[in-house]
């Protein structure tokens, strides 16, 4: 007998024809003889719904209070589904985060799971009942209710799959698996059978919001075979396991993109030691995270700074910047929240020359403008004008032969 984990994502849940139809797909699973363990989200756009709510009534509302009303949305899902089962004899009961005992660190609104007490759903499953979790909440040590951040069932159902020693911890979800981009962007995206962690790492942590970050370091770390598939078609969908050292990988496996980036670059710092520091230490004492970070010298003893940071930050860190500034009356500081990321990924890069290059051939070929590079040993970042993104992208897809048809 195995044991399962599957997590059905908002869209999978929007309606109670959907909850009836993933009704059906666990009974099928039950009926196997397997055992399950089901974690859901929120209907649809109800955690989006919860969030305008609440800032329709205070701009900054308190975020252990947020986190109680987002927490919400979780336990409507799977309160209806374990009913439906029920209705169709399939013994099922809900649990919310607190109910199983998620532990988690108390930072509202991006906690960290700890630890989950496996006791009441092993009990469940050796007498054959089908736990129904709320995914993306858990609880504090002051046994406060905590959300671990948007897109985070993903994370819950892994974190549950590891704690329980399941056989696979499957991702159901609107797309039939990881495609090699966002298929709503480039319909002849193809989906893949197999996802190394290791580009899924990338992959993820560059934007592809098919799968939460931390659910792919959670699952990596403890070796949790992930399956990502469609919630309403049959099909494998995409493995994403330990790297196959027999199979040789393809250079390029995928693109990801992010459109929540914002870039500053200042001209005309003193080129001396500490001149970054100076700037970045006040941006990332504010909870800044900052990302990619360029420092080139210009003549006469001068040097360019230029970093990007999350768009929801740039209008804190443009007063920063600001402000340290005017310690820097020679320097001048130009910022754009118009910029996107794009990030070519793959495992082969590591054995093949030549990617960077056509990289910008490409980017040449459409006359797109790449405001700053990074890399990886197994990926190419770019930065570019957000108009521009959608463009490079299509474009490198063809250029590393992604598509269906290649
Ligand atoms: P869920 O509600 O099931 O968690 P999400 O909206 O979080 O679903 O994730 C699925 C979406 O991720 C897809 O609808 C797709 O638009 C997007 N996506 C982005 N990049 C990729 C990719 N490389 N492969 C598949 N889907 C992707
Ligand atoms: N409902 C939460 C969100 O919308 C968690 C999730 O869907 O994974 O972010
Ligand atoms: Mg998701």
């Amino acid at each position: 007998m195995a044991l399962i984990v599957q997590k059905y994502g908002g869209t999978s849940v929007g309606s109670l024809a959907l909850i009836h139809n993933v009704a059906a797909q666990v009974a099928r699973v039950h009926a196997r003889g397997d055992g399950i363990v089901v974690v859901a989200s929120a209907m649809g756009d109800e955690t989006d719904r919860l969030l305008d709510l609440a800032r329709a009534l205070i701009p900054h509302p308190e975020p252990r209070e947020l986190d109680a009303l987002l927490a919400t949305g979780e336990q409507v899902s799977v309160a209806l589904l374990a009913m439906v089962l029920c209705s169709m004899d399939i013994p099922a009961r809900s649990y919310t985060g607190a109910q199983v005992r998620v532990r988690t660190s108390a930072v509202h609104g991006k906690a960290r799971i700890e630890g989950i007490d496996t006791e009441r759903l092993r009990a469940d499953l050796q007498a054959g009942r089908v736990p129904v979790v709320a995914g993306f909440q858990g609880v504090s040590e002051h046994g406060d209710i905590t959300t671990i951040g948007r897109g985070g069932s993903d994370t819950t159902a892994v974190a549950l799959a590891v704690a329980l020693k399941a056989d696979e911890c499957q991702i159901l979800t609107d797309v039939d698996g990881v495609f090699t981009t966002d298929p709503r962007m480039v319909p002849q995206a193809r989906c893949l059978a197999r996802v190394s962690f290791e580009e899924m790492l990338e992959l993820a942590g560059q934007g592809s919001k098919v799968l939460h970050l931390r659910a792919v370091e959670f699952a990596r770390k403890y070796n949790m075979p992930l399956r990502v598939a469609s919630a309403f078609r049959r099909g494998a969908g995409t493995l994403i396991c330990e790297e196959e050292s027999t199979v040789e990988a393809p250079v390029v496996s995928g693109i990801a993109f992010n459109r929540d980036e914002a870039e500053f670059s200042i001209f005309g710092l003193p080129d001396e030691p500490g001149t970054a520091y100076r700037l970045l230490k006040p941006v990332s004492d504010a909870n800044i995270e900052v990302d990619m970070i360029v420092i080139s010298a210009s003549p006469q003893g001068r040097s360019d700074l230029s970093f990007t940071v999350h768009r929801d930050d740039y209008v804190q860190t443009k007063r920063i910047i600001e402000a340290i500034l005017k310690g820097f009356p020679e320097s001048t500081l130009e910022a754009t929240d118009r910029v996107a990321k794009l990030s070519v990924v793959g495992v082969g890069m590591r054995s093949h020359a030549g990617v960077a290059a056509r990289l910008f051939e490409t980017m040449a070929r459409e006359a797109i403008n790449v405001r700053l590079v990074s890399t990886s040993e197994i990926k190419i970042s770019l930065l570019v004008e957000e108009e521009k993104l959608e463009r490079a992208v299509r474009a490198l897809h063809t250029t590393y032969a992604l598509s269906v048809q290649d």
